[in-house]
């Protein structure tokens, strides 16, 4: 019972997140699902983690919030085995997420010349986006 209350507890924040398509922070999310009945923040917490180690959801640690995985691979889900980077636009909060064979090849060099072995990298870019910039 516990455990199904879990993995729908999980759905709904995947389905609002996708839903929503903009970075909403833990706080944000348990107001918009407190009518749904999660009212508890480490219940949250738990589902954002699960969603982070199935590549379902990304946290963006500059704003300290959490979007829905947007890349596919003809048709599945994306499984993070390169770099992404999120554009965010300061002015309307709109996240795009991209991914460039450029930037796999930037960190691998980086690597190389700074002797670190990087794991899971997310690079955040803020700016504005095309509708913005007008
Ligand atoms: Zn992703
Ligand atoms: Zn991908
Ligand atoms: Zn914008």
């Amino acid at each position: 019972m516990a455990r199904r209350a879990a993995a729908a507890t999980t759905q709904l924040i995947l389905a609002l997140l996708r839903k929503i398509k903009k970075p909403l922070s833990a706080y944000d999310i348990l107001s918009r699902l407190a009518d749904d009945g999660i009212k508890s923040p480490p219940t949250v917490y738990r589902a954002l983690e699960q969603l982070q180690e199935k590549h379902e959801v990304h946290k963006l640690a500059g704003l300290n919030a959490f979007v829905a995985c947007d890349h596919r691979h003809g048709g599945k889900n994306c499984d993070h085995s390169h770099a992404i980077g999120f554009a965010i636009c300061r002015s309307c909060g709109a996240v795009a997420e991209l991914a460039h064979a450029s930037l796999d090849t930037a960190l691998s060099e980086l690597s190389q010349k700074s002797g670190y072995q990087f794991g899971d990298t997310v690079i955040e870019m803020y700016g504005m986006c095309q509708g913005c910039k007008r």
